[in-house]
This record gives C-alpha cells, sequence and structure tokens, in this order.
C-alpha cells in the first residue's frame, strides 16, 4: 500500500511538472510573438521592409518613396504633433494673456489709486486731498469765506 501511494505521488508530481513546463513553454511562445509583432509592426506598405518603429519608417517612407502617398499611420503622427504644437501655442498665449491681465489689472489698480488718491482737490486752492473729511477740514480752516462745495455738504 505505501509504495502505490508513493506511486501515486510520484505520478502526480512529474504530472505537475510538465503542466508547469507547458505552461512556460506557452509563455515564453505568448512572449515571442509578441516581441515579434513589435518587432514586425511597421512594415514599409511600398517596399515591405521592416521598420523598428513609426519615427523610423517615415524617415524611410519620406526618403524612399516621396511620391507615394504617406500611410494615414505616418499622418496622425504629424497631426499629432500639429496638435501639440497648437496646444503649446494656445498655453503660450493663455500665459501671455495671464501676464497681461495681471498687468491690465495692476495698471488698473494703480489707475484706481491715484483716482482715489486725487479724488478730493481743493475747488479753491487746487490742494489735493486723500479723503472728504480732510477735505472738508481743509475747506473750513482755509477757506472759510468761500461756500462749501456741494460734494462736502453731505460728508
Ligand atoms: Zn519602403
Ligand atoms: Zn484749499
Amino acid at each position: 500500500m505505501a509504495r502505490g501511494h508513493q506511486k501515486i505521488q510520484s505520478q502526480a508530481k512529474a504530472s505537475e511538472k510538465q503542466a508547469k513546463i507547458k505552461k512556460q513553454q506557452g509563455h515564453s511562445a505568448n512572449d515571442q510573438k509578441k516581441a515579434a509583432q513589435k518587432a514586425l509592426v511597421h512594415v514599409c506598405a511600398v517596399c515591405k521592409s521592416q521598420m523598428p518603429d513609426p519615427k523610423t519608417y517615415k524617415q524611410h517612407f519620406e526618403n524612399k518613396h516621396p511620391k507615394n502617398d504617406m500611410p494615414e499611420e505616418l499622418k496622425d503622427r504629424e497631426m499629432a504633433r500639429g496638435h501639440q504644437k497648437i496646444q503649446s501655442q494656445a498655453k503660450a498665449s493663455e500665459k501671455q494673456a495671464k501676464i497681461k491681465k495681471q498687468q491690465g489689472h495692476s495698471a488698473n489698480d494703480q489707475k484706481k489709486a491715484a483716482q482715489k488718491a486725487l479724488v478730493h482737490v481743493c475747488a479753491v486752492c487746487k490742494s489735493q486731498m486723500p479723503d472728504p473729511k480732510t477735505y472738508k477740514q481743509h475747506f473750513e480752516n482755509k477757506h472759510p469765506k468761500n461756500d462749501m462745495p456741494e460734494e462736502l455738504k453731505d460728508v
């Protein structure tokens, strides 16, 4: 019985081992297939030369078959590059617009600040007042005989 049991075990082990080898072979065969597909993925439509990558293929096509129509897959690359260019241009103009906006903003702020600073100019002596309160005090002190400007009556 003990021997029979061992035999069954060793058979089981053997078949397990074979399955493992089979699996590895299948795996590596699949890998080789994938690698082959990858290596041969770009085949010149005109002379059937195999290209390692689209860039090489395109250069080959431009050099060897300038009179042939460029395959769509190579045109797409061109388009993708064009798109990237547009994107980077858009980014650049966006950046410029942002800078312009910031500049415009700060210029506007400066203008506002200047307007605010110069908004109260004494109607009599043309002195510049930072605020209506100061202007009113100034007017009452310096020009008591002059009529108070309308804008100060409410202050
Ligand atoms: Zn070719
Ligand atoms: Zn004044």
